[in-house]
């Protein structure tokens, strides 16, 4: 029996995609409708280029997924009882990292190929080079960041303390909303003996008010998946860039917060659609661009939005 690939991708709901609907309507579409099926050689040539789009990523998220990835390796060798690397060890995995994505960057062709397999950095396929600024800022990040998830709380209560069980890191997880499947990814989730529920969430960025939805909605999350009461879940942003871990505790009027937000974007989503029983959405020319030179000035998708200011 062959495969055969559905016409339209199949319907989820996350926060980043919620994010990316309200920040532009035709990346949207682009993103999570004209890309489908794009991997195969067979796919129409639009798809295989919204693709590859999708896939471009930058500077500032490669550092962010290489501090991640030091974090979880460091909590995988806590479970192994494992040696820890030094602060310069995890610098130079970082800073490896980040020329990896530079070197791969330069062979566009064999990106195109396999665009799964390598990394092309949004800089390198738009402007055909990093720009000089944005090198120097990254950079002066790495050690910075490093230092900091050694010293940050979360860490440094996973490595000490005896009664810690880690219940998740990175995973890819999916619970039921309004009888509709919403994605998360927990950074970090783990049990104190005191029966406390820890999510941490590593942030490589500045200090920001918007992360509550995210931390609310993995409260939530916890509460519908593990059952866990609400006041046995803490919630921390370990923000590595100014050293700062900043504590919540959620409370029912967040977790209702939540809950109508994900109703509401739902419903909005489903309204750009043509079917809601196939995914199908409406025509192209229904999403709206951004209408924002400083939204479309990042966007991956500038090659083909006749949108684009
Ligand atoms: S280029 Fe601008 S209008 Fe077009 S998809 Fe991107 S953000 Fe939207």
């Amino acid at each position: 029996m062959s495969f055969q690939m559905k016409p339209y991708p199949e319907w989820s709901w996350s926060l980043s995609r919620d994010q990316m609907f309200h920040a532009c309507k035709r990346q949207y579409f682009y993103h999570y409708y004209a890309s489908h099926g794009g991997w195969l050689l067979t796919a129409a040539p639009e798809a295989q280029i919204a693709y590859r789009l999708k896939k471009l990523t930058n500077l500032y998220l490669v550092l962010g997924e290489a501090v991640h990835t030091a974090a979880q390796k460091l909590i995988d060798l806590r479970e192994r009882s494992q040696a820890y690397p030094t602060q310069d060890q995890i610098v130079t995995y970082i800073r490896n990292t980040l020329n990896a994505a530079f070197q791969e960057s330069k062979q566009r062709e064999r990106w195109w190929g396999y665009p799964k397999q390598y990394t092309m950095l949004h800089e390198m396929y738009y402007e055909g080079e990093l720009p000089r600024d944005r090198v120097d800022a990254v950079g002066s990040r790495i050690s910075v960041c490093a230092e900091h998830l050694l010293a940050s709380d979360s860490w440094q209560e996973i490595r000490d303390s005896g009664d810690i069980t880690v219940l998740e890191v990175e995973k890819l997880k999916d619970f039921i909303v309004n009888d509709e499947k919403i994605y998360v990814k927990l950074d970090v989730l783990y049990r104190r003996g005191d029966g406390t529920y820890v999510i941490t969430d590593w942030k490589t960025g500045k200090v920001s008010e918007k992360n509550e939805e995210q931390l609310w909605l993995y409260a939530l999350y916890i509460h519908e998946y593990y059952g866990v009461p609400i006041e046995q879940i803490e919630i921390r942003t370990e923000y590595l860039l100014d050293g700062i871990c900043v504590r919540s505790t959620p409370d029912e009027d967040n977790i209702m917060m939540i809950q109508h937000k994900i109703k509401a974007s739902l419903q909005s989503m489903k309204s750009y659609l043509d079917d809601t029983y196939y995914n199908r959405p409406l025509p192209v020319e229904r999403f709206a661009g951004a209408g924002d030179p400083s939204v479309c000035r990042f966007c991956n998708f500038r090659q083909i939005c006749p949108e684009k200011q």
